[in-house]
């Protein structure tokens, strides 16, 4: 399902920053809540202000959408780079995609376990099961 970017995205993409708390930030978020899981979001004091952090657990979720993440997933039903043959979105794209990469790497190298959520796995029923095998049992704190 193609999404069309929203002014706030695009605005956000000119100035070069990550737009926060988009749609499925704040889906994978209420489903923690539900879950019984306690985080932070977007703490500046870890590499690329992880989406959502769980600090003593040591564990960070990067929420992405498909689009200006540019998801590589065969199965991904979010079109590509809408075109390969405009060199500044192709430019912002691949930026997008370094970036995500050094601060998954920075984290992982602090020891922290990393794991991304693409927008197109929300739909799927084996998101909680996921996120459980990736957190272990909710506690009361973080
Ligand atoms: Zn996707």
């Amino acid at each position: 399902m193609a999404k069309r970017p929203t002014p706030e995205h695009q605005a956000n993409m000119m100035r070069g920053s990550r737009s926060k708390n988009t749609r499925p930030e704040r889906f994978v978020r209420s489903l923690l809540h539900r879950l019984g899981y306690r985080y932070r979001i977007h703490d500046k004091r870890l590499p690329g202000s992880p989406d959502i952090a769980f600090t003593k657990r040591k564990r960070a979720l990067f929420v992405h959408g498909c689009f200006w993440h540019q998801h590589e997933s065969p199965v991904c039903p979010v079109v590509r780079r809408p075109d390969v043959n405009n060199g500044f979105w192709s430019a912002k794209f691949d930026r997008n995609k370094r970036r995500d990469a050094l601060n998954i790497a920075a984290l992982e190298s602090a020891g922290w376990h990393v794991e991304v959520i693409w927008e197109c796995d929300l739909r799927s029923p084996r998101l909680a099961p996921r996120l459980k095998a990736f957190l272990g049992p909710p506690r009361a704190e973080q």
